[in-house]
């Protein structure tokens, strides 16, 4: 894509598809997509569908006009859409990158319940991101084996209430330091060596079992800490007899804490703080992509010190670093906060003049209707 070339930085939204229980209690939808790059949040009445049989209509969303907001990104995945079509569409192109010796990040960010898990790690037998990206990778790796030789090892840790715990050896708080030469080190984090690609999706399982989960009102399995799953590649030229280069890449795939507000889980002292530290580190990390995709900012200052998270990842965003931001939605209006601030964060993280430009270059079939619509959006963001 287009967009490629000038930002590297591509926004992609995932909807996941309603519940069991959401079509039996009538939700409405509040996600309705448009097509690859758009969607419309709260859809006017006449476009609205309801998920259950009979269409009931809500008196309360009646009564006031409906957003109707469009948003344009590089992408934009349907209900229906597989897990190797986000593969596809997300961490492969970035793989180029990684095999190019770049940095790389792919995290997935919103509310909980909203896909993030899902997109990521998937289930046994149909695995997510994370998966769909090692066994590509160690298909690129047989691939360039007479011309390269490669180191691989990985680790898998958590953030929570800002402290470092090691999900593979289970041990932490870890501190983090930078390293002139090694870039951003925790200290004390276990790598293990992947003997395939089965292997780590096993060791993935067994480190979730130790990441942070408290019930809340919300989601009896929520996820309140971000899980860092990092993938370390070394790759030295056969070829090359005199001065053979090795290049050490990074590959982060996170899967976010839920973006929710600590208010809506209603919860207790404990869980306030651990909200409002999710919260910094999220909105952190979102300072961070705004001001790399800034345009008008001339990179002098990024703000990585706020929070644990985007400390971790100063060597894996800016610069030459490609990332990935999959925000994730439910489409129910039981949702409708949540999805529309995880829109609006996700619009935020674009580059936004040169993946809207390019969105337009990119879709021959109606660029005049696209041109409008970015047009109508600026204004939109101006307003958010
Ligand atoms: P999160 O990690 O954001 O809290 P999950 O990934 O756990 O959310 O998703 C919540 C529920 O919805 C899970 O039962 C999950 O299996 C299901 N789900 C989410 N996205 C999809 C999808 N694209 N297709 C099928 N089921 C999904
Ligand atoms: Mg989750």
């Amino acid at each position: 894509m287009a967009s490629d070339v000038c930002s590297h930085v591509r926004v992609v939204v995932r909807v996941r598809p309603t519940t069991e229980r959401e079509k039996t209690e009538n939700c409405r939808s509040v996600v309705q997509v448009v097509d690859n790059h758009m969607l419309i949040f709260d859809p006017k009445e006449e476009d609205i569908s309801c998920f259950g049989s009979q269409r009931v209509r809500n008196k309360n969303i009646n009564k006031r006009a409906n957003k109707d907001l469009k948003f344009v990104f590089d992408q934009v995945f349907g209900e229906e859409s597989t897990q190797d079509d986000l593969f596809e569409g997300t961490t492969k192109a970035v793989l180029d990158g990684v095999m190019n010796g770049f940095n790389c990040t792919v995290f997935a960010y919103g509310a909980t319940g909203a896909g993030k898990t899902h997109t990521m790690l998937g289930a046994q037998n149909d695995p997510g991101v994370m998966y769909r990206t090692m066994t590509e990778l160690f298909k690129r790796m047989e691939d360039a084996k007479e011309e390269k030789e490669f180191t691989v090892a990985f680790s898998y840790f958590e953030v929570y209430n800002e402290q470092i715990r090691d999900l593979l050896a289970n041990i932490g708080p870890l501190a983090v330091r930078e390293d002139s030469s090694k870039g951003v080190v925790v200290q004390g984090l276990t790598l293990h060596k992947p003997k395939s690609a089965a292997h780590i999706l096993e060791a993935l399982d067994s480190g979730n079992r130790n990441r942070t989960q408290h019930p809340t009102d919300m989601n009896a399995n929520s996820s309140r800490s971000h899980a860092v799953f990092q993938i370390y590649l070394r790759q030295q030229d056969k070829t090359a007899s005199l001065n053979p280069n090795a290049c050490v890449a990074k590959l982060s795939l996170i899967d976010l804490a839920g973006s929710e507000r600590a208010s809506a889980t209603n919860a207790k002292a404990a869980r306030l703080r651990e909200g409002a530290n999710i919260n910094k580190s999220l909105l952190a990390l979102g300072n961070v992509i705004n001001a790399l995709a800034d345009p008008k900012n001339k990179k002098t200052h990024i703000p990585y010190r706020d929070s644990k998270l985007t400390r971790l990842l100063k060597d894996s965003l800016g610069g030459n670093c490609r990332t990935v931001m999959i925000a994730n939605v439910s489409p129910s209006s039981k949702s409708y906060d949540d999805t529309h601030n995880t829109l609006k964060y996700a619009n935020r993280a674009k580059e936004i003049k040169s993946s809207l430009k390019s969105n337009v270059v990119s879709l021959d079939s109606h660029i005049g209707q696209y041109a409008v619509i970015c047009e109508k959006q600026r204004q939109e963001i101006v307003q958010l």
